[in-house]
Parts: C-alpha cells; structure tokens; sequence
C-alpha cells in the first residue's frame, strides 16, 4: 500500500517557501526573471486561494558574483558577505517588480540565526511578520549576510527558512531547489536512484542517503534534511522539490504528489505545543479567575474573556501570554488573540459583547485551546 499524506498540504494554510540559489540565478547566470516571474505568480494565485506566504529566497551571493563578474565563488567571506549585499539589491527589486506587476505588495526581511534565538528580537520578528500576513504583504526573507555567516558557509537559507516556519507557525515549508526531490541515493552518480516520494523527516537514515552541496549554494541534500527535522519540530511537514516543474506551488497546493514530502512525528497541535512550552518567552500575562482555570486545566477548554481577571505586560495578538490562577502560579502559556489594550477592555465580558465593545471581533476566545499548553 502507498502512504499518500498530500492532502496534509491541501489543508495547509500558511506557507513558508524557499527558493535556492541556483535554481533563482539559472545556475550562475544572473536572475533568471522569466523563472521568478513564474513563481511569483504562483505564489499570488495561492495568496489569493486564501494562503498565507512567506518567501525565504536566497540569491544574492550569486547575484552578486554576477555583477562583479566573477566567475569562481570566492573563498574569503569578506568577498562573500561583500557579493550578497551587492546581490540583494538585484533580488529585492525584482521580487518588487514582479509583485507589483500582480498589485500585490512585498517587504524585505534580513533575518540571522540570533535574532531568532534571542527572545525579544524573536518576538519582535514574529509581530512584524504576523502583521505583514494580516496587511497581505508578502514578506521576502534572506539571512543579513553583512553581520552572520552561517548560511554563506552551509546553507543557502534551508535552515533559515525552518526557523521562520517555526517562527510563524508554517504548517508547510516549501524548498524549490534544482533536483526534483529527495532520492535514496545520489542521482548525479546513480541512474538507478530512486526519488523518495514521501518519508519521516526524523528518520536517520535520511542522512545517508543525502549527498553533498553544489557549487552555487551551499546546500545540497544533507542541510535540506536538518531543515525538514527543525520545521517537524513545530509540526510543520517539508516538501522538497523542483522548481523548474512547471506550475509546482499550485500543485502542490492541490495535492499532487511532487517531490519529496518530509512529515513530522507528531500532529501539528501536539508538536505546536510542545514548541511553545518550550520556546518560547511570554510577552504579558493574564490571571484566571478559578472557574476558567479548571476550564482550562481540567477540562481543555479554550480561554474565554468571561474568566480573565487582569491583564499584565505589553502584547500583541499573536504574542505568546502566560496564564496564571490568582496566586500567581502559572498554569498554561499560549498564543493570545486580543492585544493587551484589547484584551483589558474585554476581560470579565461574554464573547457575545466583543464586537460591541471593540468595534471588531476576531475570535470569541481569549486564547484557543489549540494554540495553549499546560505548564
Ligand atoms: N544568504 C545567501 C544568499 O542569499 C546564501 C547563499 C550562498 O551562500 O550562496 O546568497
């Protein structure tokens, strides 16, 4: 029997999608605008089937080298880091063009490793991301070569690219790369490899069978599998697939069996809250009168505004906001709905009555079950 699990990304609603360098650059050649082009009508069809997108491209290296002309990637970082802030000034104003010739708008994100370590700055790049997706901006992600590394030496962003799944709550991670998909060996030397249509992003084995990077980026196969382990660590499932395929996003949007899906473990609720006891820091807490704490402790209920007593700290919707019964002790941390000013002018209130007072209502919960684990 085959597994098929794409209806997973039929389902999935926010996406996080990876482009490759030498797929973007045509294998060096410059931007290949015909081919951006192409994706990023893709990637607007899907924004407008109700996805929500973040790109996560890489290209600027390589784009740069382009327009030094140099031919061979250079060893010193410094020329590295040097072409990549050449480059990225090519890469941005051709997404600007290409999404503007659709209406849609695009902001510019550099991103480092740190900054989604540190806590603050981590939150602090989730709000502006979260708000991009409600504004229906697509954000256009690279790692700030000038300050880090770390991509510029292995990755060619496929890790940066899980780590802004598990910071926006992806619940697919698309990498767009030159090869059609993961095989179970290296089909560059092996025409008997066979490409693996579906597997367990955490199984070992994978490893193995990964072969080395290319020339132009530096990921290969190995850092596109560690990508897929941290993206199932929030539950998100990877695909791996070509680029050149035409149509692939939409397709993949619709189920069909390209390339190669890498599944988490655990369902998503599971992995998700799993992540945020663990990851995350709370930006503000609420206190819960005793009826909404066994509400929420004993019978996993979401958190109505009718059981919160105070609000504490500065949020945002989206932040992640501690619940604590009246004594203080914390009892569980999620995703909160409402800002903390929002959220103070409704606590104590039915759901029925938010609208009314905020003029708006998003969601009759102060915080959904689904988005809370218990500390
Ligand atoms: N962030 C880099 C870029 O966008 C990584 C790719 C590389 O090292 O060539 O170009």
């Amino acid at each position: 029997m085959t597994i098929n699990n794409r209806h997973k990304l039929k389902q999935a609603r926010r996406w996080v999608v990876k482009i490759g360098s030498a797929l973007l650059t045509a294998n060096g050649q410059g931007l290949d605008q015909l081919a951006m082009r192409s994706w990023v009508a893709q990637m607007v069809a899907l924004t407008q089937q109700g996805i929500e997108l973040i790109l996560v491209s890489s290209g600027a290296v390589a784009e740069g080298m382009v327009r030094m002309n140099i031919t061979r990637r250079p060893d010193a970082l410094h020329d590295l880091q040097a072409c990549a802030a050449i480059g990225q000034m090519g890469l941005v104003q051709a997404y600007e063009t290409h999404f503007r010739e659709h209406g849609c708008k695009a902001a510019q994100i550099l991103l480092t490793h740190e900054d989604l370590s540190d806590r603050q700055r981590y939150l602090n790049a989730r709000s502006t991301l979260t708000t991009l997706i409600e504004w229906r901006v697509i954000p256009v992600i690279n790692e700030n070569d000038t300050v880090a590394t770390d991509e510029i030496r292995f990755g060619d962003n496929d890790t940066l690219a899980a780590l802004v799944a598990n910071l926006v709550d992806a619940e697919a991670l698309i990498i767009l790369t030159d090869q059609e998909g993961m095989f179970d060996r290296d089909p560059r030397h092996d025409s008997a490899a066979i490409l693996l249509p579906e597997v367990r992003a955490m199984d070992e084995g994978l490893f193995a069978m990964a072969g080395g990077g290319g020339v132009l980026g530096r990921g290969g196969m190995i850092t596109k599998v560690r990508a897929a382990r941290f993206a199932a660590r929030s539950g998100c499932a990877t695909v791996i697939a070509s680029g050149r395929s035409d149509n692939v996003l939409q397709r993949l949007a619709a189920g069909e069996a390209l390339g190669t899906l890498l599944l988490p473990d655990d369902d998503r609720l599971t992995a998700r809250k799993q992540w945020l006891a663990s990851h995350l820091q709370t930006a503000g807490r609420v206190v819960l009168d005793v009826g909404a704490v066994k509400a929420v402790t004993e019978q996993g209920r979401s958190l109505l505004p009718v059981g919160v007593k105070a609000v504490e700290g500065q949020f945002r919707r989206g932040e992640v906001v501690a619940c604590v019964d009246e004594s203080g002790r914390q009892i569980a941390v999620g995703l909160v709905n409402y800002s903390a000013e929002d959220s103070k002018r409704i606590i104590g209130q039915a759901s029925d009555k938010i609208s009314e007072i905020l003029g708006y209502m998003s969601d009759e919960e102060l915080m959904h079950r689904d988005n809370m684990a218990l500390t």
